[in-house]
């Protein structure tokens, strides 16, 4: 991946917000219209006005009912964005005392305006982090990505322990209702059992008995954790 290339800058906020959005639905799998309009907040019809657009670009290969794909192009556009939002995100909250949940919008603004050199600087002021406070991987300056391990908790069978990596939400209410059960990246979580009809998920973090509902047990990724096994986390 190139850094500082001029080319880059001339592409709008709204073409990178959907290469990202592609990106982070799909990587290098062809995304559905639906989830690209459900992941922006904008409806179907604009969608596809765009994707026309992105595809005469060069930055995506898309087809009705196939979906959006992004070229090598695009994806380098997007994993540029993608890292200037997380390395951002990560500065916010461990340098400027921001809550996890209070960085997204200062980001997604931030992001379309940074130069390369700043980008790299600030990579190497928080010491190249490999992920950000959401358990997000940071892509690397080559365009490589760090592995992240990703079962969901819905997925844990009863008795494993499981230590949380990642939350797959960037929606505050989500993040804050999260942070209040004292869940994050790094929790160490036991599943205790399953209650059969709603599938709530009764789990002990630190000793504390918590109900966790399936839906939100979606969001939760991490790893199993066998005491004899390996470190989790990168
Ligand atoms: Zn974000």
């Amino acid at each position: 991946m190139t850094r500082d290339e001029p080319a880059t800058s001339s592409l709008s906020a709204s073409v990178g917000d959907y290469l990202k959005a592609i990106w982070v639905i799909a990587r290098d799998e062809p995304a559905g219209t639906g989830d690209i309009a459900r992941a922006l907040g904008v409806n179907a019809s604009s969608v596809t006005g765009m994707l026309n657009k992105l595809k005469r670009m060069g930055l995506i290969r898309y087809r009705p009912y196939y979906g959006a794909q992004l070229t090598a192009d695009g994806r380098s556009e997007a994993l540029r964005l993608v890292r200037r939002h997380r390395l951002l995100e990560t500065f916010l909250i461990r340098d400027l005392g921001y809550s996890w949940d209070e960085v997204h919008e200062e980001a997604e603004a931030m992001e379309h305006v940074m130069s390369g050199r700043f980008t790299e600087r600030l990579a190497a002021h928080l010491g190249q982090p490999s992920h950000d406070p959401h358990g997000d991987p940071i892509p690397r300056d080559d365009g490589t990505v760090p592995s992240t391990p990703s079962t969901g908790l819905c997925d844990v069978p009863a008795g494993k322990d499981f230590v949380v990596s990642r939350i797959l939400s960037q929606d505050p209410e989500v993040l804050a209702y999260v942070t209040e059960l004292g869940i994050g990246p790094g929790t160490r979580l036991r599943v205790e059992s399953r209650e059969p009809v709603g599938e709530l998920l009764m789990v002990r973090a630190d000793g504390r008995p918590l109900a966790i509902s399936r839906e939100l047990g979606r969001l939760i990724l991490g790893a199993v954790r066998d005491d004899a096994g390996p470190q989790a986390a990168p």
